[in-house]
């Protein structure tokens, strides 16, 4: 059984209703609980009823990442390689119908953008393209990944969902994790949002996990794209299919974003505004129901909520990023993909992560220990 069969014995509405429905009694329960917690307690986390314990949960959280991860926050930078794409997404720049010049840098680019990423101090980078597989595809991205390997310890990418074959080739070129978000787990308003390309088949996009751990993967990134549809409903989903992951894959390990829809040109509002308070709800919740999964934050976020989120339960942060091709050096000018919110160097994203006790770490794994 793959998850889209496990997705499909529950119904979104049932899901919201028992959430909505949980009470003060079923968060007190879930947060003194000893040992494991179950979705059914992630639900009262993240239910209306638990935003009255946020400090209680806070703490907790803050505790249980402290035991697991200890003061440390990983850095990584985006290096956007290509804004090429091939499917239309209500809430993307990149969208095939946005009419926008269309970039893909060449080796030469790649290694200005290299560079610039190398300044900065940077040992993990994160490749990004749009879906263009006759641009992007896994060759062009083969060639950059051997091209940058000399230059960093960490190569994660966020991509377009691929055949379980064409994740072993890169695994085997030494990809360490593989970033592939659900977006929303609302399979008919999933089909609105992503009327053409392949990104419209929702079934070959919620498999993507089961293929990629099946190449055997070091680690992959899960979540959705907050402000679609309810985050609870939306996040009960992404717990759902982290823990049939963790369970299936136990060789892999796991991190959860959770981006909120931000503007871009000519884009989408969001259809339900979650609160600076309710994304500290969520990610507390994350964590008390998982010790282990890393918890990930990017520069979407302002500078007031991150700088207050370091000691809550997250794991990692980029600083410093750009959201478009050459965006670096090579072709600052070109669109974002979304637009950022927190512009801080990473030095000044690391002076605030040791202000509060915290160490800001580059590189935290080697590839010769693979
Ligand atoms: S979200 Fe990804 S697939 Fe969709 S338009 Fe943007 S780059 Fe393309």
């Amino acid at each position: 059984m793959d998850f889209y069969q496990v997705f499909q014995q529950h119904t979104w509405d049932e899901i919201r209703e028992s959430i909505y429905q949980k009470t003060s009694q079923d968060v007190i329960r879930a947060l003194q609980k000893s040992g494991k917690r179950d979705l059914e307690d992630f639900k009262a986390l993240i239910s209306p009823a638990a935003t009255d314990f946020l400090e209680e949960m806070a703490q907790l959280s803050h505790r249980l990442t402290q035991k697991r991860f200890g003061k440390t926050i990983q850095m990584y930078v985006p290096l956007y390689l290509s804004n090429e794409c091939q499917n239309i997404c209500t809430y993307c720049g990149f969208s095939f119908d946005n009419k926008i010049r269309r970039k893909t840098l060449t080796e030469e680019e790649i290694l200005q953008e290299v560079a610039v990423l190398k300044r900065m101090g940077y040992e993990h980078v994160l490749l990004v393209t749009g879906e263009a597989n006759q641009t992007v595809g896994v060759p062009y991205l083969q060639k950059v990944i051997r091209l940058i390997k000399p230059y960093f310890s960490q190569i994660s990418i966020e991509i377009q969902p691929l055949d379980q074959d064409e994740y072993e080739i890169l695994v085997a070129e030494g990809v360490h994790a593989v970033l592939v978000y659900q977006e929303t787990y609302h399979e008919e308003d999933y089909k609105k949002h992503h009327p053409k390309g392949k990104k419209s088949n929702f079934q070959y996009r919620i498999q993507t996990p089961d293929r990629l751990g099946a190449a055997g993967i070091h680690k992959m990134g899960l979540g959705v794209l907050i402000g679609l549809e309810d985050w609870r409903v939306d996040c009960f989903f992404t717990a759902l299919h982290l823990r049939y992951l963790e369970k299936r894959y136990w060789q892999s390990t796991y991190s959860i974003s959770f981006p909120r829809l931000r503007p871009f040109s000519g884009g989408l509002e969001p259809k339900v505004e979650m609160s600076d308070r309710e994304l500290v709800q969520l990610i507390c919740a994350y964590r008390i129901f998982d010790e282990e999964v890393e918890l990930s934050i990017s520069t979407r976020e302002n500078e007031i909520f991150r700088d207050n989120i370091i000691k809550l339960g997250i794991t990692s942060m980029s600083a410093g990023s750009k959201t478009n091709p050459g965006g670096y050096v090579v072709e600052p000018e070109s669109l974002e993909q979304f637009e950022i919110s927190d512009e801080r160097s990473p030095q000044a994203i690391a002076s605030v992560i040791q202000a509060q006790g915290y160490e800001a770490v580059w590189k935290n794994w080697d590839r010769l220990l693979q």
